[in-house]
């Protein structure tokens, strides 16, 4: 489960209309779940996001985010600074349900929530979040809490 603070699915929802029809990605910071398995203690959070220029600026850029290594880079120093943790990876799914596709499958890393948030004619709808199994197969929905 990763719990949104408040304001965080607006933001996203704000980055996926204004990329719209091309996908908008970005990082999301906040707690990442503490040693116990529980469901409480152990929620991951999500309080702010940074967001990414979508560097592939071709016709593949309507279903495929790329996220540069400098990327990350810049989101750990900005989530160190503030005393929080990458917790997962946020894109938009423009005109396309919020699953998870092929390519985000081959390009995912265990761990973190993979939040994404349909656009729907330029309007934001639906948002869900994913974690990939740990044999990489396939992604599980992750409940969201808002
Ligand atoms: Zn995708």
């Amino acid at each position: 489960m990763i719990r949104l603070e408040p304001g965080v699915a607006g933001k996203i929802r704000k980055e996926g209309e204004a990329a719209y029809p091309n996908e908008c990605c970005g990082f999301l910071l906040g707690e990442a779940a503490g040693g116990g398995a529980g469901l409480e203690g152990g929620a991951k959070t999500a309080s702010c996001i940074i967001a990414v220029d979508n560097r592939r600026m071709t016709s593949e850029q309507y279903h495929r985010f790329v996220i540069l290594p400098e990327d990350f880079l810049k989101a750990e120093k900005e989530a160190a600074r503030r005393d929080l943790d990458i917790t997962g990876i946020y894109h938009s799914h423009p005109d396309c349900p919020p699953l998870p596709s092929e390519y985000d499958r081959e390009h995912a890393l265990p761990f973190y929530s993979y939040l994404i948030v349909s656009v729907n004619k330029g309007k934001a709808d639906e948002i869900k979040s994913w974690i990939l199994r740990d044999d990489r197969t396939s992604f599980e929905e992750e409940q969201i809490c808002q």
